[in-house]
């Protein structure tokens, strides 16, 4: 399962650069390193259709990716690097903002936590904003691959508590869970 014609749209900070187009939008959210842009690749099956970051926090634009004629993801910047200087953390917030308060092709918000850890303080603060949000959130657990099978079952329920959100286990490395993203993503065509 995959999605052959996947392509790169645009990358965009305000409305008026955001794409005209008929697809439904999910977006991607999520803290920076936590995994996005190997989501992204992983799922169109294309790697370098995003860019795998080796430093965490560069990505200051929504970028937008064709998956099909149906369906675009929207990579949102990642949030909470600690090494940004406030400045420029206040500009993410507003970028991210200014997408998820007025798009009307959004269908639903995907957050990404780590698989390891769980999610951060900025996780939860993102969870708190979604809560008035009007579309369907749904939340990946990234990096599975790392994540010990003992403590798999017990870390997806403390997540998905967490958030108070239903997680789909997602590994970038190995595909698992790649299906079922693919499966749920489809439903909001
Ligand atoms: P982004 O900043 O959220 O876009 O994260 P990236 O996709 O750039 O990944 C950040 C780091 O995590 C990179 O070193 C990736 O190789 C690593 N990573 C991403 N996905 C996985 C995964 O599924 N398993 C493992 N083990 N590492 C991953």
């Amino acid at each position: 399962m995959s999605f052959p014609d996947a392509e790169f749209l645009t990358s965009a900070v305000q409305p008026d650069q955001y794409p005209r187009h008929r697809r439904k939008e999910i977006a991607l959210a999520g803290r920076s390193n936590v995994g996005k842009s190997s989501f992204v690749n992983a799922i169109a099956n294309r790697k370098g259709l995003a860019y795998v970051s080796k430093q965490p926090g560069r990505t200051q634009t929504i970028n937008f990716i064709a998956l099909d004629e149906a369906l675009c993801l929207v990579d949102l910047p990642g949030y909470g690097y600690a090494k940004v200087p406030e400045r420029i953390r206040a500009s993410w917030g507003a970028i991210i903002e200014g997408y998820l308060s007025g798009r009307e092709q959004l269908v639903a918000v995907c957050l990404l936590v780590d698989g390891r850890h769980g999610p951060t303080r900025d996780d939860r603060t993102m969870v708190e904003w979604l809560a008035h949000a009007p579309y369907e959130c749904f939340a990946i657990a990234t990096k599975w691959d790392k994540v010990a099978r003992g403590v798999r079952i017990r870390r997806l329920k403390e997540i998905a508590e967490a958030l108070g959100m239903e997680v789909v286990p997602f590994s970038a490395h190995s595909g698992e869970g790649k299906d079922e993203v693919i499966k749920r993503l489809r439903r909001f065509v």
